[in-house]
């Protein structure tokens, strides 16, 4: 298949240290105060229809979260940088640079950065997938019930 030059990405994408890459749009979060996530941004850094998905980069400043979600879709995690805590189904851990995470489909996840330092980690994904949903009310309750998944949602 010859290369589309209009649709190819650059081969090389250095990055300055700085965590965003050439040529990467960076995608920061709108917040308006009911936003279910916080201080965070999101880097699609590879997103090939041949490879069937994406590699997202997602980078949290210090006490930022994730949306707290769940799909059919599953989620390929590896933290890249920080340490903070991750909420798999009703479990919580502690999470820090280089940690593997595998989401199963329709779990319960969310990601927090620890309170003093920016967290980051890569995300892989399929390219065609569902979209999340947010618990309801009575799912959130449930989730409360369990002690360290209530402290995990107030820290
Ligand atoms: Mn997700």
């Amino acid at each position: 298949r010859p290369m589309d030059s209009e649709q190819s990405p650059p081969l090389f994408r250095p990055t300055d240290g700085s965590y965003r890459w050439n040529g990467v749009a960076y995608q920061p979060y709108k917040q308006d105060g009911s936003a279910p996530f916080k201080d965070i941004s999101r880097q699609t850094l590879f997103l090939d229809p041949t490879l069937g998905c994406e590699l997202r980069y997602f980078d949290m400043d210090a006490a930022g979260y994730s949306t707290l979600e769940r799909h059919e879709h599953t989620h390929a995690v590896m933290i890249f940088r920080g340490r903070g805590q991750c909420l798999l189904g009703t479990e919580v851990r502690d999470v820090k640079e280089h940690d593997l995470i595998t989401i199963p489909a329709w779990t319960w996840h969310q990601f927090r950065a620890s309170g003093d330092a920016p967290m980051g980690f890569l995300c892989m994904v399929n390219t065609v997938r569902d979209r999340p949903v947010l618990p309801t009310e009575a799912e959130l309750a449930a989730l409360r019930a369990v002690p360290a998944v209530a402290r995990f949602l107030d820290s």
